[in-house]
């Protein structure tokens, strides 16, 4: 009897190297409100190389809301594919979705990514039990170190600053070891200086957990640091 494993398993090593940490092939997702139709993908193909910072960047209402969450595996395309590491998520059970979004992607939004009235330590430990780590507690204290966060630690989310905040969702992400990490405009809101902090988290996770991180930005800093840019216009990569 053939035993399938439900889980998504995190690329291993050859995989890695032979394929696309994400891919998107000819997307299409048309939203349909009783008469009305929304084309927000009209045959995007892009692809981001394993362990890459990608920018992707366009006016509001191109589409950019609308990949990160058919990349999240929270939407499903109209028409086309959406790979990751050469697997099709449309191909995916639920329990392989559920799975791929448990164990594989973190979502960095603007703001709302921590827990108020928690403390910082208790977010990062929140979020591992969720994800079930190995020995939360050491994992959370060790990932707010290594981020800078150290000193924060047991204050209250809701307290600290926007920048903090972001940098605490960045670290979660690394202390989860998600491979695949989504950023919707995290340096929106800050000044100069906190963007500044946040980016260079974001490099953090690629260069010292080997993530790949797709962000969705305004900014014109974290996209001169980018690896790679894509530009959208009306659904498609421009
Ligand atoms: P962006 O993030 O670039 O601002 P979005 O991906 O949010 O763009 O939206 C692309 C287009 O799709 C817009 O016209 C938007 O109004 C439409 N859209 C997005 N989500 C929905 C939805 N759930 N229902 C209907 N239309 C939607």
């Amino acid at each position: 009897m053939e035993v399938r494993s439900l889980y998504v398993e995190p690329p291993k090593e050859a995989e890695e190297r032979d394929w696309p940490a994400l891919q998107f092939l000819d997307v299409f997702r048309i939203f349909t409100s009783g008469p009305t139709e929304t084309v927000a993908l009209r045959g995007l193909s892009l692809e981001v190389g394993s362990g890459k910072l990608v920018a992707v960047r366009g006016p509001s209402g191109c589409g950019k809301s609308t990949l990160l969450h058919l990349a999240a595996g929270l939407d499903q395309p109209s028409a086309g594919e959406v790979r990751f590491f050469g697997r099709a998520l449309g191909r995916m059970s639920e329990q392989e979705l559920a799975s791929y979004r448990a164990r594989n992607v973190a979502v960095v939004f603007q703001r709302g990514n921590l827990w108020p009235s928690l403390t910082a330590q208790e977010n990062l430990e929140t979020t591992l039990r969720l994800s079930e780590s190995n020995d939360p507690s050491r994992a959370a204290r060790e990932a707010l170190e290594q981020f800078g966060l150290g000193h924060r630690r047991t204050q209250r989310a809701a307290t600290l600053s926007g920048g903090e905040q972001q940098r605490i969702a960045i670290a979660s992400a690394a202390a989860r070891g998600a491979p695949l990490v989504l950023a919707d405009e995290p340096t929106g809101e800050l000044d100069s200086t906190n963007e500044k902090l946040v980016i260079d988290a974001l490099h953090r996770l690629r260069d010292d957990h080997g993530t790949t991180v797709v962000i969705v930005t305004h900014s014109v800093t974290l996209a001169e640091q980018a690896d790679a840019v894509i530009e959208m216009r009306d659904g498609m990569a421009a």
